[in-house]
C-alpha cells in the first residue's frame, strides 16, 4: 500500500509525496523547490526518509540540497549524472530499491529522451515518470534524442494498463488540445478533455492518469494507429515508416506549431 499526494510547486509542477498509510516517514519525487515540501512535512509531522530524482532539470532537483540539510539522514536516489548534486544512491536500469520508511519496493527504468539520463520509478502499481510521459502528452527532447524518447514511451506503453502514471507537470489540458488536432474525431479525447476541464475548474489535479487512458488518448503512445500516422504524415509532408518516425513527426509538430 502506498499513499501518494501532490505538493504543487512553481506554476505547474507536482512534487509527489509518498508514504505508507499512517506512516511517519515520507519520500518525495523531484523536489524542485524545498519550501512547499518542508511546509507539508511540518504540517503533517512527517520525517523525510528519501528523495527520488528522475532527471537533472532545475525544477526537479532545485530543493534537494536544502532538504538534505534539513534531514541529513535522508537518502537521495537518482540517475548517475554529474548535473545532479547530493545523490547518495545512484541507481540504474533494473535496480530494485527499498526506500526508508516505505514498505513498497520500486524498480528503476531508464527512460532517456527528454534528457539523456532520465529514469522512472515503478512500484505499488504506480509509475513516477518525471517529464517522460505526461498526461495526454510527453516531454520535449532536450539533451536526449527523439529515437530514445520514442523507445522509452514504447517501454512505458507495455506496462500493465492499470498502472497509475504520476508525471511532474499539470499540462493535461494543453496536451489534450494538441491530441484533438491529431485525432479530431476521437470521442475518447473529447470525453477526457471534458473531465480534465471540470477537474481544473474545481482546482484539482488531472494527474495521475491510468496508462490505459493514455493508450486511448495520448497521441505519443498511438503512433501505430493509422489515423495518427496519417496526421503525422500530413503535418510533416512526407511518408513515415517506423513508429519512431511517426513519434518524431508528432513531437516536432507540437514543438513548432502548438507550443
Ligand atoms: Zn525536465
Amino acid at each position: 500500500m502506498l499513499d501518494v499526494s501532490p505538493i504543487p510547486a512553481f506554476d505547474d509542477n507536482y512534487i509527489w509525496l509518498l508514504r505508507d498509510p499512517g506512516g511517519s516517514r515520507a519520500a518525495v519525487v523531484d523536489p524542485g523547490d524545498e519550501e512547499p515540501v518542508l511546509a507539508v512535512l511540518e504540517a503533517e509531522e512527517l520525517e523525510l526518509g528519501a528523495v527520488l530524482v528522475t532527471h537533472h532539470h532545475y525544477d526537479h532537483v532545485g530543493g534537494v540540497e536544502a532538504l538534505r540539510a534539513a534531514y541529513p539522514t535522508a537518502r537521495v536516489f537518482g540517475p548517475r549524472d554529474r548535473r545532479i548534486r547530493g545523490l547518495t544512491d545512484p541507481v540504474h536500469e533494473g535496480d530494485e530499491i527499498g526506500i526508508p520508511g516505505l514498505s513498497e519496493r520500486f524498480r528503476v527504468l531508464e527512460v532517456p529522451g527528454h534528457t539523456s539520463t532520465h529514469i522512472a520509478y515503478l512500484g505499488a502499481g504506480a509509475l513516477f515518470c518525471g517529464d517522460t510521459l505526461f498526461a495526454a502528452g510527453c516531454g520535449r527532447v532536450f539533451d536526449g534524442t527523439f529515437e530514445q524518447l520514442a523507445a522509452s514511451l514504447e517501454r512505458i506503453a507495455a506496462l500493465p494498463p492499470e498502472t497509475l502514471c504520476y508525471c511532474a507537470h499539470e499540462y493535461t489540458l494543453a496536451n489534450l488540445g494538441f491530441a484533438k488536432w491529431v485525432e479530431p474525431g476521437s470521442s475518447a479525447i473529447a470525453q477526457r478533455a471534458h473531465t480534465a476541464l471540470a477537474l481544473r475548474e474545481s482546482g484539482l489535479p488531472t494527474v495521475p492518469s491510468r496508462l490505459g487512458e493514455e493508450l486511448a488518448t495520448n497521441p505519443f503512445l498511438r503512433t501505430a494507429v493509422p489515423g495518427v500516422k496519417a496526421a503525422a504524415e500530413a503535418a510533416s509532408g512526407r511518408s513515415l515508416t517506423s513508429g519512431a518516425e511517426v513519434f518524431t513527426a508528432l513531437r516536432r509538430w507540437k514543438d513548432e506549431k502548438y507550443d
